[in-house]
């Protein structure tokens, strides 16, 4: 956690834009387990990325086997 420490106060300094899930979405899970500030959960048929908690570290999208998250 502590090495996301500057990236969360990037977000409070700039309205950068957090990352999104598409309709590849497999639910799979992955992403919610590597998202440092559990900004990722279920949603209805995939899964869905909290705009408002998301400090667009990208690790989800690293980590996601379908290609399905990516940048707004
Ligand atoms: S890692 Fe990708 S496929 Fe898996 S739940 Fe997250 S967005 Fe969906
Ligand atoms: S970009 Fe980072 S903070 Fe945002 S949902 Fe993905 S892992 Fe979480």
């Amino acid at each position: 956690m502590l090495k996301y420490n500057h990236l969360i106060i990037r977000k409070k300094e700039e309205n950068f834009m957090p990352h999104s899930i598409n309709s590849d979405c497999i639910s799979c899970g992955a992403c919610a387990d590597i998202c440092p500030v559990s900004a990722i959960g279920e949603g209805a048929g995939q899964y869905v990325i909290d705009p408002a908690v998301c400090i667009d570290c990208g690790a989800c999208a690293d980590g996601c086997p379908t290609g399905a998250i990516r940048p707004e």
